[in-house]
């Protein structure tokens, strides 16, 4: 296909309005009141509380008269139990619009709640796309920088049946508002913003690899990407200042609209176990493989992999492998039977047909190895 004919073949959706802007929440607050009168405060168990988000969208909330109860109890890599807890206690307090406040774990948990609050899906439906058109109008709030949940049209629970996480994905899932102030990202430890960031960079270079990208992604998978390049030295030094905070945030945004068209790749799909199993960071487990993916496709997917090192200012495959060591330090220690056992899982993901090359179940291990062993 050519260049031209490319772009005459293209959709691009993007339904939530992002509104990102120092103090947006307080300035923004009739926003509110055009969406529900009576919201479900949907957080983590202490970070809401800790870094004023959560304090400044009850004053939004107070100054327009509207009611509010809070659910906090999300847990990371939240389960499909939190979920459904999460939307009978909306319904029991008919509760008519959900505000998530936090980072990828809490706004996922939300969309799944807003869903579920409207809508009576058993357990075996969750993951199978096929809803009523209802949901209750979300706001997000993102405290981290990484998922860019609050653009994206997914919500990954942990699946414990499957051993993994497994994503609900469709349009009705898009937040209808999402306040982005690098303000609450001030908080975050050096390990969490690394992660997040990492993650972020994970979902461009990986948008930028999907069979799914088109130039409008390309372009915002750029900027993502050399935007968090260009926090490099804060990232490793653990000293960002606002204005890096509010890269990263611009960042991790963009790049949720990437993956909002493109979806993720095998990476996603190799990081799910390593998080399910061992506990590693979502950001984390796809920083740890992302450099080996990039060997694996490099043969056949030239142009593309140029255009990443292009972004990342950086030359070889060799040299973003250490740019990633360089952050994330020391590895888990995985053996090569867990691996086999990951390699089993990955290639049933759904993300893995996303990749730019049909890729085998010994070409997952492999990364797996060379990766971690
Ligand atoms: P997270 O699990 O939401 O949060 C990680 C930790 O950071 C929690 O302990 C949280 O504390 C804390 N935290 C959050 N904001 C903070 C702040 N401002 N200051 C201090 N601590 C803060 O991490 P995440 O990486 O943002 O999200 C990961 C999840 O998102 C995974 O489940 C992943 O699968 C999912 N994800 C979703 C998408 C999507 O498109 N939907 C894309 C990528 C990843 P509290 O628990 O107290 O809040
Ligand atoms: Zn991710």
């Amino acid at each position: 296909m050519n260049k031209g004919e490319k772009i005459m073949n293209m959709k691009f959706y993007m339904p939530t309005k992002v509104i990102m802007a120092s103090e947006c929440i307080r300035s923004n607050g009739e926003i509110f009141r055009q969406l529900g009168h009576k919201a479900m405060l949907v957080t983590g168990k202490y970070s809401a509380k800790k870094n004023g988000a959560q304090e400044d969208v009850i004053a939004a909330l107070s100054a327009q008269g509207i009611s509010y109860i809070i659910y906090d109890e999300v847990m990371p890599n939240p389960t499909i139990q939190c979920a459904y807890e999460g939307a009978a206690i909306a319904r029991e307090n008919n509760v008519d619009m959900i505000i998530a406040i936090g980072g990828g774990s809490p706004m996922d948990a939300a969309k799944a709640m807003s869903l579920l609050a409207v809508q009576d899906i058993k357990e075996e439906d969750l993951f199978s796309g096929n809803y009523e058109n209802k949901i209750l109008p979300m706001v997000h709030v993102p405290t981290t920088a990484g998922t860019g949940s609050e653009v994206t049209p997914y919500a990954i629970l942990t699946n414990d049946k499957k051993q993994t996480k497994t994503s609900i994905s469709s349009p009705l899932l898009f937040p209808n508002v999402a306040f982005c102030d690098p303000k609450y990202m001030v908080s975050l430890n050096q390990t969490t913003t690394i992660n997040t960031a990492v993650d972020a960079l994970s979902h461009a270079i990986e948008g930028i690899l999907s069979v799914k990208a088109s130039p409008i992604t390309d372009v915002m998978a750029g900027e993502s990407i050399e935007r968090i390049v260009s926090c490099y030295k804060g990232l490793l030094e653990g000293r960002l200042s606002l204005e890096e905070r509010g890269s990263l945030l611009y960042a991790s945004t963009l790049a949720g609209m990437v993956i909002a068209h493109t979806g993720t790749t095998a990476v996603h799909s190799m990081g799910y176990s390593l998080t399910y199993f061992k506990d590693i960071d979502h950001g984390r487990a796809n920083g740890l493989l992302l450099g080996e993916f990039l060997r694996v496709i490099e043969g056949e997917m030239h142009e593309r992999i140029a255009l990443i090192l292009k972004h990342m200012g950086l030359a070889t495959i060799n040299e973003v492998k250490e740019w990633f060591e360089s952050l994330l330090g020391e590895k888990e220690k995985i053996t090569k039977e867990e691996i086999k056992v990951y390699a089993n899982l990955a290639i049933q993901a759904k993300n893995i047909a996303n990749c730019p090359v049909v890729i085998s179940r010994d070409q997952i291990e492999e990364i797996y190895n060379h990766s971690l062993l």
